[in-house]
């Protein structure tokens, strides 16, 4: 089944220069990227991000984290596609504890317990195909894809933004 599914390389991730690493171990997928860029995650972002985590007694910690409030205040946001996109990403991420993920995947390999008790992992990768739809209209605009993974619409806005002087 095709699917797409998104990625994040989480504020540890960049701090700890382990970009060409995790796209690396990812490109075992073969899976294709269809988007990507450098996010600085707002308080609003991160909020819907883990809205499913509000009543978690880490709740604070983990949008400081990824806000990057420990580390650098950016993530790298990925869109890859292709098929089985979802369970191929997941396993080369490893489970969600790093301590009891396979040593292996990217999680066991790079990622720790912090003192506070987050799981700082690294990445973030979509558990499901619902997950990944509400997760990428979140991240990304329709115009930021590649190709057309939902519907989208045209709509007309009188809208300020900045362009080049
Ligand atoms: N998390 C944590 N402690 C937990 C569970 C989750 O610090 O006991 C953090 C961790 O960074 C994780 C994120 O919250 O990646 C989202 O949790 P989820 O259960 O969705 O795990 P994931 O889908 O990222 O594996
Ligand atoms: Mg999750």
């Amino acid at each position: 089944m095709t699917q797409q599914t998104l990625v994040l390389i989480k504020p540890d991730g960049l701090k700890k220069s382990l970009t060409g690493n995790v796209l690396t171990r990812l490109s075992e997928t073969k899976l294709d990227i269809v988007a990507a860029k450098i996010v600085k995650v707002s308080r609003e972002l991160a909020e819907r991000h883990y809205a499913h985590m509000k009543d978690k007694p880490f709740y604070e910690e983990l949008l400081k984290y990824i806000m990057g409030e420990y580390h650098k205040r950016k993530v790298m946001a990925l869109i890859y596609w292709g098929e089985d996109a979802i369970s191929k990403v997941r396993a080369i991420c490893g489970s969600t504890n790093p301590e009891e993920a396979d040593p292996v995947s990217i999680r066991g390999a790079y990622g720790r317990i912090t003192t506070k008790g987050v799981y700082e992992n690294v990445i973030h990768a979509s558990t499901n195909e619902e997950e990944a739809e509400r997760e990428i209209k979140l991240w990304f605009q329709p115009d930021e894809i590649i190709s057309n993974l939902y519907p989208a619409k045209i709509v007309k806005e009188k809208i300020e933004k900045r362009a080049w002087a």
